[in-house]
C-alpha cells in the first residue's frame, strides 16, 4: 500500500499542515459567509417585496437588487485578503498560517494595526483537530470525512459566535454527510445509530425551545441549534448527545453569566448555544462520550 508511509508521525505531520492551511480558508469562511448570506437575503426580499423596498437607490438609478448585483463581487474566492484596518492586500508570504503572524507580530506589515489573535487561533485549532483525526483514523477515506466534520463545526462555533446565525449552507450538508459517512462505514458508525442521533438532536432541541417558550414566552435558542445538534447526532451517535448539551449548557451558562458580570453581553443580552454545542462535539470526539458522562456524574 503506497498510503503505508502516511502511517505515523509523517501522516500526522501532514495533516496538522493541511488543517493550518484549511484553517487560513475557514477564516475567510468565517468572515465573509455571513455577508454574502445577508446579500443573499436583502437581494431575495426586494425581489419579492418591491413596492416596500426603494425602487432605485439614491442617485444609482438603479433598482436595488440590480444595485446589489453590481456591488463588488464578494465570494469565498474573489477578492484577495486585505487588511480590515488600512485595506493594503496581503501578499502570501504574509499569509502563511501561524508562521506569518509570529513573523509580522501580530501586526498588519503597512499599518501596523494589530492583528486579530482570532486568525492564528482558529488556524491552530484546524491543524490540531486534522492531526487528532490522522492520529485515530490513519490515511483513507475515514480520515478525510472527520477532516470535513472537524472543519465545519469549527466554522459554525465562529460564525454562530459572531453573528448568532448558523447558516443552512453548512449545518444541512454536514447532517446529510454524517449520515452518508455511516453508510459507507467512514465514520464508524452503524447507520442506524447514525440516522436515530440526527432525529433525537433535532427533535430533543426542539422540544425543549417549545417547553421554553410555551413556560417562559422567550426564545432560548433558535433552529439553526437544532439543525447543527441533529448534525452532530449523525455523526457523534445518540448516544453522545446527552453529555454534549449537558456540558455546552452548563459552559454556556458559565460563560453567559461571566460575560454578565463584565458586561460583555451584546444587545438583548443573547449568548449563541452553537459554539458550546461545537466545543461539545469536539471533546466528544476527542475523549469518547463516556469520559463527558464521567465528568457530569453519570
Ligand atoms: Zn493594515
Amino acid at each position: 500500500m503506497p498510503l503505508d508511509i502516511l502511517t505515523g508521525p509523517l501522516g500526522i505531520g501532514l495533516a496538522a499542515v493541511l488543517g493550518l492551511l484549511v484553517g487560513s480558508f475557514l477564516n475567510v469562511v468565517i468572515h465573509r459567509l455571513p455577508i454574502m448570506l445577508e446579500r443573499r437575503w436583502a437581494a431575495e426580499c426586494a425581489e419579492m417585496h418591491p413596492a416596500t423596498t426603494p425602487s432605485t437607490l439614491p442617485g444609482s438609478g438603479l433598482g436595488a437588487p440590480a444595485a446589489a448585483a453590481q456591488a463588488p463581487a464578494l465570494n469565498l474566492v474573489t477578492p484577495r485578503s486585505r487588511c480590515p484596518a488600512c485595506g493594503a492586500g496581503i501578499a502570501w508570504y504574509h499569509n502563511i498560517p501561524l508562521l506569518s503572524y509570529a513573523l509580522l507580530r501580530g501586526k498588519c506589515s503597512a499599518c501596523s494595526a494589530p492583528i486579530g489573535l482570532r486568525y492564528p487561533l482558529v488556524e491552530l485549532l484546524t491543524g490540531l483537530g486534522f492531526a487528532y483525526v490522522m492520529h485515530l483514523h490513519g490515511p483513507g477515506w475515514p480520515v478525510l470525512a472527520w477532516m470535513g466534520f472537524v472543519a465545519a463545526v469549527l466554522a459554525l462555533a465562529f460564525i454562530d459566535w459572531d453573528t448568532t446565525l448558523l447558516p443552512d449552507d453548512i449545518t444541512l450538508p454536514l447532517l446529510w454527510a454524517g449520515l452518508l459517512a455511516a453508510a459507507l462505514g467512514w465514520s464508524g458508525l452503524a447507520l442506524e445509530v447514525s440516522l436515530w442521533g440526527a432525529v433525537v438532536g433535532y427533535v430533543s432541541l426542539w422540544s425543549i425551545y417549545w417547553a421554553f417558550k410555551l413556560l417562559t414566552g422567550k426564545e432560548g435558542m433558535g433552529y439553526g441549534d437544532f439543525k447543527l445538534f441533529a448534525a452532530l447526532g449523525a455523526w457523534l451517535g445518540w448516544q453522545a448527545l446527552i453529555p454534549i448539551l449537558l456540558l455546552a449548557s452548563l459552559l454556556g451558562a458559565v460563560v453567559g453569566l461571566a460575560m454578565k458580570y463584565s458586561s460583555g453581553l451584546r444587545e438583548g443580552g443573547y449568548v449563541p448555544f452553537g459554539p458550546f454545542l461545537a466545543f461539545g462535539a469536539l471533546l466528544a470526539l476527542v475523549l469518547g462520550p463516556d469520559t463527558l458522562l464521567g465528568w457530569v456524574g453519570l
